[in-house]
């Protein structure tokens, strides 16, 4: 935070980057040069020396530095206890003197900010590095990143932004990402904030979406979503789980034995014994569980006689658009054959795993992976290339795989694109979408991990008009089924979604993921749409 007058800002940033090199330090300056204030986030190992000593020499020879220039140590925050000590270097004793003399005239006994400014304590007193052991160590360097400016407190949904529904909902600090970001500090930190299932983590996570926005749009790449995930395994590994964890977190597995019996499971899910059966699983009363398809999409696709020739594609059918909407798989084999395309679809079922992930059941989670990328290894070896329709899949194969895989299947995952993107890439001719009014609503998965980009200039060449809506749908998977949840999840839906579609009553609902469609349908009581059903229904 140093400042130094305007005139004299070039000189001091070459001493500056001189002084860095020296120091084997690098970092990117910013600030408000106009003004002469430069900013500078700087990386030292703050647990133990040689760090903390290395920390204490670079400050006060960068202290030097800025009076040399007729600067000062800080430019527009205060001295705190991280520069006090070093007031030396810009004051005369005298000055210091009297400043002391004024503080105790109206502070004779010490209590106001003792430490700061007059009589400070060294700067290197009171340092809190990580300090921890074991799986903390690692969390702790995560979650070290938050420094607090409070981006995730703003609001801008308008212009696309997501982060932070929960806080957006509840304008409450805990549900912020900073908020949320403080007590996990506090819980490597272990004095306030003591165990991975203490009452304070619980309550700063529960809100959280696990939308992944602020690995998005924080400045520092806080990814709460993954945090989350962490904690939870942590906290509930080997023990008796909230219900809520064995219902949505397996809901693929469940939903693969209901799917045998799909009519049989749609009947009970309507019946009497709906009621109960929420209540034990732990989900709102309030929600309705989406109805399995009569006709799996992988039953539709085996059955079908043999498609016509041409370049292979590897359609990866999730969970979701295999049982309960597979008229978005057909839409895709749709456009795909239309494009030159011969689909082909994976041996045997495919699951991303996302609800493990989220509910911290990140082993099971590792097994599921495992098994999908070796399967998409296999097609990719060939030069095949991967297409995935759920966004919030191809955002676990293209983010999550990294955190809880090994470097080869970070590459595998990282190949498969969505649809829009293996549209736009190869450059086929879309059809002409002249005439369509959509309101957008991305998935709050392929805003942050993919980004929406390629699907709205593909929407724009092929001539359509979109609004695009900012915020997430509120649903985010499980976290809006859970018991607990359901009034945030529909203020957040409140705040964009809803709004938007209401507003244009005779627009398509362009919503690729399966919990936008849902959340529409159950609180807007409208239809949304997949890109590829979209595309399917228009003429080339
Ligand atoms: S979480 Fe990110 S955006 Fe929020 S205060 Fe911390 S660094 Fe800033
Ligand atoms: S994952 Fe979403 S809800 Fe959770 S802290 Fe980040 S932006 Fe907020």
């Amino acid at each position: 935070d140093s400042a130094v007058p305007p005139d004299r800002l070039g000189d001091y940033l070459r001493a500056f980057e001189n002084l860095l090199t020296e120091h084997h330090l690098s970092g990117l300056p910013y600030g408000h040069f106009g003004d002469g204030c430069v900013h500078i986030r700087l990386d030292f190992t703050l647990d133990a020396d040689p760090g903390r000593a290395a920390f204490r020499r670079f400050l006060t020879e960068a202290a030097d530095l800025v009076a040399a220039h007729g600067g000062s140590l800080s430019g527009e925050h205060g001295d705190g206890r991280a520069r006090s000590e070093l007031l030396t270097r810009m004051y005369s004793a005298a000055a210091l003197r009297v400043m002391a003399e004024v503080k105790a005239i109206f502070d004779p006994a010490g209590v106001l900010n003792p430490g700061i400014v007059t009589a400070p304590r060294p700067v290197d007193a009171d340092l809190r590095g990580v300090g921890s052991a074991g799986a903390l160590a690692e969390f702790g360097r995560e979650v070290q990143r938050c420094t607090g400016v409070g981006t995730c407190r703003a609001d801008r949904t308008d212009v696309g932004g997501v982060m932070c529904p929960s806080y957006l909902a509840t304008r409450d600090e805990k549900d912020s990402t900073r908020g949320r970001s403080r007590v996990l500090q506090e819980l490597v930190d272990g004095r306030l904030v003591q165990g991975w299932r203490s009452p304070e983590v619980r309550d700063s996570l529960d809100l959280c979406l696990s939308c992944k926005a602020c690995a998005a749009e924080c400045p520092t790449g806080v990814d709460m979503a993954t945090y989350k995930s962490q904690v939870l395994d942590e906290a509930w590994r080997g023990r008796f789980r909230p219900p809520s964890h064995y219902a949505l977190g397996w809901l693929p597995t469940w939903a693969r034995v209901a799917a045998r019996t799909p009519r049989l499971a749609n009947a009970v899910l309507g019946s009497p014994l709906a009621g109960p059966g929420k209540r034990l699983a732990g989900v709102d009363p309030r929600r309705d569980l989406p109805p399995l398809a009569g006709q799996s999409f992988r039953a539709w696709f085996t059955a079908r006689p043999r498609p016509p020739d041409g370049e292979p594609v590897l359609l990866w059918v999730d969970t979701f658009t295999d049982l309960f909407t597979p008229q978005v798989g057909r839409a895709a084999v749709k456009v795909l054959e239309r494009a030159g395309y011969a689909v082909r679809i994976p041996d045997r079922p495919q699951c991303c795993g996302l609800t493990w992930i989220s509910t911290g059941q990140r082993e099971h989670a590792r097994k599921i992976l495992r098994r999908s990328i070796s399967d998409l290894a296999g097609a990719m070896s060939t030069g095949t290339p991967v297409v995935g329709l759920e966004p919030s899949c191809v955002g676990v194969l293209r983010g999550d795989v990294a955190d809880l895989l090994d470097a080869d299947a970070a590459r595998t995952g990282a190949a498969v694109l969505t649809l829009a993107e293996l549209l736009t890439g190869a450059g086929h001719a879309l059809p002409d979408l002249t005439g369509v009014r959509a309101v957008a609503q991305p998935h709050c998965h392929h805003h942050a991990v993919m980004g929406w980009d390629t699907d709205a200039r593909l929407l724009r060449e092929a001539g359509a008009q979109i609004t695009r809506v900012g915020g997430c749908c509120g649903l985010a998977g499980n976290f809006g089924a859970e018991r607990g949840h359901h009034d945030v999840s529909v203020a957040i839906a409140e705040h964009a979604l809803l709004p938007a579609v209401r507003r244009d009553p005779g627009a398509v609902v362009l919503t690729d993921g399966f919990s936008c469609r849902t959340q529409l349908r159950q609180l807007g009581h409208r239809d949304g749409i997949h890109l590829a059903e979209l595309l399917a229904a228009q003429p080339l």
